[in-house]
């Protein structure tokens, strides 16, 4: 696979672009990353722990950003729970989303306090979460619904939708990838993986396929929309709502700074799907490259890129898929089982020690494990204990690195370890369960209620906190760091290069490449 002009390379080779960053918490995932990359601080601090949580005060799971006050502005553009197959997106009981779960402000917040709401917010993505969180609580968020085909928001940011909005939905943009297929860009020869498209351990989700071409379907299929963001398609959607944006809403046309993040989600569930080392993977990349470079010779055209800070980061690393590693040797690379943990023989054995017949373990949802406490409390028997008890048991399964105790990390009874470290950055005392579980390096859970992948990010580990920094455009010179940064570092970076101050929890460090004077 070859890159092209005006993409990766571009920002590769004319931005700064540093090449050791790695997240410093514990939960790698979506939601986690792209609030950590909004508001330069870690989720202990803006408290989005995980991509679903357990509320016990509501007694049930809840996802990140559902708000029953602000419902969809789209009848029926909600989570289909019939089709949808994003584990985490299917968490979602309430119809209705906004940022009001993140705790502390957002670089875009304070560019609206600090510019008197001058600065126009915006955020687009094909999975709510990635611009939701990305708009923060003062801008506006677009993303893509599966259920109606078209990009929706919330009444959180709008009581009716900008005009262009509907006419960008009124064509269907959607539809045109009907009866299509996702063919390789370039001739398969180029590409690392050409000859190693069907492997056994990726998946083939409802006629998707596991080799090219992967046909969409029909417009009429059950899983066609589903299909098209598992693709480039979803990003090739996204990007043609950000032109349109960025044109219709008058982007970067006066003396105000304006913001504008788009989250480019394929390359996540196509990592998801097929793995981190696939065709699939490499051939998504050469057309993210050239969205990339669409979008970059359209916002020159528009704004000019010496006008422009770009920059480019990520939610988290991608792992690879087991059978990948297997068959290069790594024999240890496993999927765990999380499902009877409760009834696992050590479990079972430690319950009866404890007199409790009853559920113990009343949910796992990564990377948390959550107590039944109340039944705790009704035994009369002390929480601490019990989930130290229940850790130690954890710990000896095979598979499981640790098992760490909120008791543990409230009264810091812990060995100072990087790891115990970002487990304690991730920890939020209302939202993170009793137990954070935390599996080997590459070992990971890949059955979600019935839909088994090929490989699933959360971790602490080094391939999961991997991410680019990088910026470019705005007359910054080139240049290659290798000093370690974070992605935290970002929000603290674009607060000083604006002259503002930072975010509310921002513990990032400016990178002087960037806003030196
Ligand atoms: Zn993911």
């Amino acid at each position: 696979m070859v890159l092209g002009d005006g993409g990766f390379r571009y920002l590769m080779e004319e931005g700064v672009y540093y090449s050791n960053a790695h997240y410093q918490h514990a939960n790698t995932e979506t939601i986690v990353g792209h609030v950590s990359l909004a508001t330069g601080t870690v989720p202990a601090a803006h408290g989005m722990v995980a991509n679903v949580w357990f509320d016990r005060e509501q007694d049930r799971l809840v996802y990140n950003i559902e708000d029953s006050n602000y419902h969809l502005l789209t009848a029926g553009a909600d989570v289909d729970r019939k089709t949808e197959i994003d584990p985490t997106q299917k968490a979602a009981r309430v119809e209705g989303r906004s940022p009001n779960n993140i705790l502390t402000s957002t670089l875009s917040d304070e560019m609206a306090i600090h510019f008197a709401g001058r600065s126009k917010i915006f955020a687009v993505s094909v999975k709510d979460r990635g611009a939701v969180s990305m708009a923060g609580h003062t801008g506006k968020a677009f993303w893509f619904s599966k259920a109606s085909g078209a990009f929706v928001t919330s009444t959180y940011y709008y009581d009716r939708y900008p005009d262009w909005v509907s006419e960008w939905n009124g064509r269907e943009p959607a539809s045109s990838y009907a009866g299509k297929s996702w063919e390789l860009m370039q001739p398969s020869s180029t590409y690392l993986f050409g000859g190693a498209d069907d492997r056994e351990y990726e998946t083939d989700l409802a006629g998707f396929g596991k080799v090219f071409p992967h046909a969409y379907g029909e417009s009429d299929d059950k899983y066609f929309t589903t299909k098209l963001t598992l693709s480039p398609a979803g990003d090739e959607l996204t990007l043609d709502f950000a032109k349109t944006l960025l044109d219709e809403e008058q982007l970067g046309q006066d003396e105000v700074p304006d913001y504008l993040a788009i989250s480019f989600s394929s390359n996540d569930y196509v990592g998801h799907l097929f793995g981190a080392s696939s065709l699939e993977i490499e051939d998504n990349l050469a057309r993210l490259d050239r969205t990339l470079a669409d979008l970059f010779a359209y916002v020159d055209e528009k704004v000019g890129l010496a006008n422009t800070l770009i920059v480019l980061s990520a939610d988290h690393g991608q792992p690879e898929a087991p059978g990948y590693l297997q068959a290069l040797g790594i024999d240890k690379a496993h999927y765990f089982d999380t499902d009877a943990l409760d009834k696992t023989p050590a479990i079972a054995a430690l319950k009866k020690q404890f007199g409790i017949g009853e559920e113990l373990i009343k949910e796992y949802f990564h990377p948390y494990i959550y107590l039944n406490r109340d039944l705790i409390r009704e035994k009369g028997l002390d929480q601490s204990l019990v989930e130290k008890a229940v850790a130690a048991e954890l710990k000896k399964f095979n598979g499981v690195a640790d098992a760490v105790s909120s008791t543990a990390l409230r009264t810091a009874s812990l060995p100072d370890t990087p790891l115990m470290r970002s487990i304690l950055r991730n920890f939020h005392p209302n939202r993170s369960g009793d137990i954070f579980l935390v599996f080997e390096p590459d070992v990971f859970i890949n059955d979600f209620d019935g839909l088994v992948v090929a490989s699933t990010h959360g971790s602490p580990w080094r391939y999961d906190t991997f991410v680019p920094v990088i910026f470019a455009g705005a007359g910054l010179p080139a240049a290659k760091i290798n000093r370690p940064v974070t992605p935290y570092d970002i929000a603290s970076t674009l607060a000083a290069y604006l002259k503002i101050k930072p975010p509310s929890g921002a513990t990032g460090t400016p990178l002087a490449e960037v806003f030196v004077e």
